[in-house]
């Protein structure tokens, strides 16, 4: 058997207004950049990706049934950090790449795509479903095609009907994203041995912001442990996307999807699931706080464990600009001690604190150079206290094993405010992990807070250290307020904020 195997990941942030670019997807960040050929298994290998899952499923596949060896035709990976819009020259120039090498490849039996499910591009506001378009235009209707896609997917009709089979995440912090890409191969295998297998839909109708989305907690733990309970095998499971909100699109939204042997058998798992979802909507709480309040909370916390302030709507993970000020300066006008922030991005900040060196005081502007609303750069003299070269180890278990390259770092404080210690980029980076502190030799034991650009993926390497988590509302282009968003293009009959 020969199955074609591809990623193109991006999450679409459309209030966000940078354009997504061909060379956003060739960058190399806290993932690999654009690789083609056999690069896309070698360079992938040992990730927590869904395309190095869907390889381990295959091996173990051909290891298991030598008569049948799986024969993977690796045609490309590529991802860009979140943003605004993906650019037609490199939507076009991607998936062309895809479907040349498809066409290319001679007679194949299957094809896996490792997506994410919430692009939009300049001219498509379903990326994916485009993509699918031009793929079934050179593989025909008759390959099954396998994808797996991001917890945070907007999953359409379309979607739907041109694969054959389709896998979610179903954590957030993203633990399982191998998982789910294992699973995606997994039930290609199941249907080319020749089951037959027939799959339910259905869109929710209003938006869960993502603070709510974390599913370590209820509402989200509950649910996702009844899908798991309810999923039985690769050819009857069911699975939940719980959407990107900042995707504002007429099928940005939560949705369910099950396979099962029977049409009625699919639609009775969704119909289920969807049921507990929607008695749940009024506990779907992104429990937003201002700037101000969440730093006295934070100060008046006793224990001798360090607060996290998530600076949820700031993070570049989710299209965020990563340099807001709002959560610095309530911290800075508090007169707040013990307190470690990351990662705020200011290519500016980093070259002229790398020319002025590990000790020197400069007098300058962080950050607030973005033009989000209502927010300005952080004026002060700083002191720069380290200098870093910008590669980074991740530790924790969601990236671990893989290295963020966010250009050249620093660490620095507030002349007067010595215990703020502040981590500086020169690209946007979602702190998820303890290595962009840790790195720079702070014991984060020591601090009293820990103020992060992340919103809920920091909880997989942050919360075993936290006394308490707050989530603060302060500038940013990840609105979590969804009341605030001036959506134009939700479909009919969506409710969202409160
Ligand atoms: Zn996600």
């Amino acid at each position: 058997m020969r199955i074609a195997i591809a990623g193109f990941q991006h999450e679409t942030n459309t209030f966000a207004p940078t354009m997504t670019k061909y060379e956003d997807f060739v960058m190399t960040d806290s993932w690999p950049g654009l690789l083609r050929g056999d690069m896309v298994m070698s360079e992938t290998c040992g990730m927590n990706l869904p395309i190095t899952g869907a390889i381990k499923s295959a091996e173990a596949f051909t290891d298991s049934n030598q008569g049948r060896p799986i024969d993977l035709i690796p045609l490309l990976w590529c991802s860009a950090e979140p943003g605004g819009y993906v650019s037609d020259d490199a939507f076009d120039r991607i998936a062309g790449m895809i479907c040349d090498g498809i066409a290319a490849s001679g007679q194949i039996d299957g094809i896996y795509l490792d997506l994410h499910g919430a692009m939009v591009t300049a001219s498509h506001f379903d990326g994916e479903a485009e993509l699918l378009r031009r793929i079934r235009a050179v593989a025909g209707d008759n390959i099954p095609i396998a994808i797996s896609l991001d917890l945070h997917a907007n999953v359409t009709h379309e979607m739907v009907n041109y694969a054959n089979l389709i896998t979610i995440y179903r954590t957030y912090p993203h633990l399982d994203m191998a998982a789910t890409g294992g699973r995606a191969m997994d039930g290609l295998l199941h249907i080319l041995s020749g089951a037959q297998i027939a799959s339910g839909f259905r869109q929710i109708p209003f938006l869960i912001p993502l603070p709510a989305q974390y599913t370590g907690a209820d509402p989200c733990l509950t649910i996702y442990q009844h899908i798991l309970q309810i999923s039985s095998d690769h050819g009857s499971f069911a699975e939940w996307a719980m959407g990107f909100s900042a995707s504002d699109i007429p099928d940005c939204g939560p949705s369910v999807l099950a396979y099962a042997p029977t049409s009625e058998r699919a639609d009775a798992m969704v119909a289920d699931i969807c049921d507990r979802i929607m008695a749940a909507e009024a506990d779907f709480d992104p429990m937003l706080i201002d700037p101000k309040p969440a730093v006295q909370i934070a100060l008046n916390n006793t224990s001798a464990r360090p607060v996290v302030l998530a600076d949820v709507q700031d993070n570049p993970g989710a299209g965020g600009s990563g340099d807001t000020t709002g959560l610095l300066k309530a911290l800075y006008s508090a007169d707040a001690d013990g307190v470690v922030y990351g990662v705020i991005c200011d290519p500016d900040f980093t070259q002229i604190a790398h020319q002025a060196g590990i000790g020197a005081q400069v007098k300058t502007a962080l950050g607030g150079k973005s033009g989000v609303a209502n927010d300005t750069p952080f004026e002060a003299e700083f002191i720069i206290h380290a200098l870093h070269d910008g590669i980074f180890t991740y530790t924790g278990e969601m990236y671990g094993g893989g290295i963020a390259e966010i250009g050249r770092a620093c660490l620095v404080s507030p002349v007067g405010a010595a215990d703020i210690k502040i981590v500086v980029s020169t690209y946007r980076t979602q702190c998820l992990d303890q290595c962009f502190f840790t790195s720079f030799g702070i014991d984060l034991t020591a601090t009293r807070i820990i103020a992060l650009k992340s919103t809920v993926h920091f909880r997989a390497d942050f919360e075993s250290l936290a006394s308490q988590i707050i989530h603060v509302a302060a500038p940013g282009l990840f609105e979590c307020r969804l009341e605030r968003l001036p959506y134009q293009h939700l479909r009919g009959g969506m409710r969202w904020g409160k």
